[in-house]
């Protein structure tokens, strides 16, 4: 019997690795606890999950050595395209319109999930996704709201049903600190692994984990999809907070995190196809009956200020995320809707925009970007001759974006 105690799978790839390009090269970064010479983590993974393409280590340090090759695993998009799935885009805000947020990114036989927010797990298994079928996870930051889906998603995953099935390490990205959670989570979770793995004997390969702590630059690379991240401006005390860019071919998808407006979100999403991006909205009477909505708003983006940074950057197509629509109805102050959004963001901005709804999803190939599913009901609409315009903006008067409270 193993000693489920023991911490010397969380052997520790590199605090900060920074992967300075899809090759052998690696600038900065450090070694791990381990033994300094073979950066591991997770028990017998194996090393950097940077993946099958091929990873090294020197003295600690993990490089990505290839990430082209034909896809050798998962399932999703493997005729060039990718798709782009929102399973969550709310925020703090318990409601039941918008899960916590999450994006899945199929691509190359790959399934990536950023962020794991509040209802993760039940936005993949809705769309038949087995959670342990994702073959990696990255975390824009820490918030709370970002990753309260995880011990669900991790955990569920280990069950080895239809739905869950893990049989690897579960493998995550993320900022300074994600290693140190990973590590607490599993202390934290030690009576289930003890019972599952007595009781159901399921896989003790498939609950550990492969944790990167990174920092700015390339993080991942596998069937010749890329992955980077740069740092965002989520205000002065949140600090690390990153977005994602992610590259298949000639597509890119942005994802903002948690910003206000960010001139790294600026350059990383020029000529993408679509960016995703976060958005906040909270009435100036709220703001003067409870001040401390002043603190939120100042974490986020206005729809005018994102407005402005669509229309330098010109992303094929926007789409918000981490719609943060405050109200307080019972004191005669009505939430902000998705028309609401969408109006204030045509002040400054004409092109394509979308406000996203669960589930939501869009295509990205050769022919443009296309919206392949959209949630009526849950709050999305649509401006500037966006793909899906007509079906979604029918969706505005929907339920009306979610319900009060602040968002970060
Ligand atoms: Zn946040
Ligand atoms: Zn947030």
């Amino acid at each position: 019997m193993r000693d489920l105690g023991s911490k010397s799978w969380v052997a520790a790839i590199a605090a900060a690795l920074t992967l300075a390009a899809c090759s052998n090269k690696t600038e900065g970064g450090s070694g791990g606890a381990g033994d300094g010479q073979n950066a591991q983590s997770g028990a017998g993974s194996g090393g950097s999950s940077a993946g099958a393409g091929g990873t090294t280590t020197n003295g600690g340090v993990s490089s990505i050595t290839d990430c082209g090759g034909a896809p050798t695993g998962g399932v999703g998009g493997t005729d060039g395209s990718m798709t782009v799935t929102l399973l969550g885009t709310g925020s703090p805000i318990p409601s039941p319109d918008r899960f916590g947020p999450s994006t899945l990114i199929e691509a190359a036989g790959l399934r990536l999930v950023f962020d794991v927010g509040r209802g993760a797990p039940i936005r993949l298994w809705q769309k038949q996704i087995a959670l342990g079928s994702i073959n990696a996870h990255f975390l824009t930051h820490l918030h709370s709201d970002h990753v309260n889906g995880l011990p669900d998603l991790w955990m569920s995953g280990w069950i080895q049903t239809a739905f869950g099935s893990r049989k690897t390490p579960f493998v995550i990205y993320g900022p300074e600190g994600t290693q140190a959670m990973m590590t607490s989570l599993w202390d934290a979770f030690s009576e289930d692994r003890r019972i599952r793995l007595a009781d159901e004997m399921n896989p003790i390969e498939g609950i550990e984990f492969d944790v990167h702590d990174v920092g700015p630059g390339l993080v991942y690379c596998q069937n010749g999809v890329t992955v980077s991240t740069f740092d965002v401006d989520h205000g002065d005390l949140v600090k690390p907070a990153r977005g994602y860019k992610i590259s298949y071919g000639a597509h890119t998808v942005v994802l903002s995190g948690d910003t206000r407006y960010n001139t790294n979100v600026e350059q990383a999403a020029t000529g993408a196809d679509l960016l995703v991006h976060e958005v906040a909205m909270i009435p100036t009477a709220l703001i003067d009956k409870y001040p401390a909505y002043q603190a939120i708003l100042a974490h986020h983006i206005s729809p005018e200020d994102a407005g402005k940074l669509f229309a330098i950057a010109k992303p094929k197509l926007a789409v918000y995320s981490h719609v943060v629509l405050s109200g307080l109805p019972s004191e005669g102050i009505p939430f902000p809707t998705p028309a609401d959004v969408l109006a204030a963001t045509s002040t400054t901005y004409s092109g394509p925009v979308i406000v996203g709804s669960d589930l939501m999803a869009f295509r990205i190939d050769d022919s443009g970007v296309a919206m392949v599913a959209g949630a009526a009901g849950s709050g999305g609409a649509a401006n500037g001759g966006a793909p899906g315009a007509a079906g979604a903006a029918a969706a505005g008067g929907g339920t009306g974006g979610t319900a009060g409270g602040g968002g970060n």
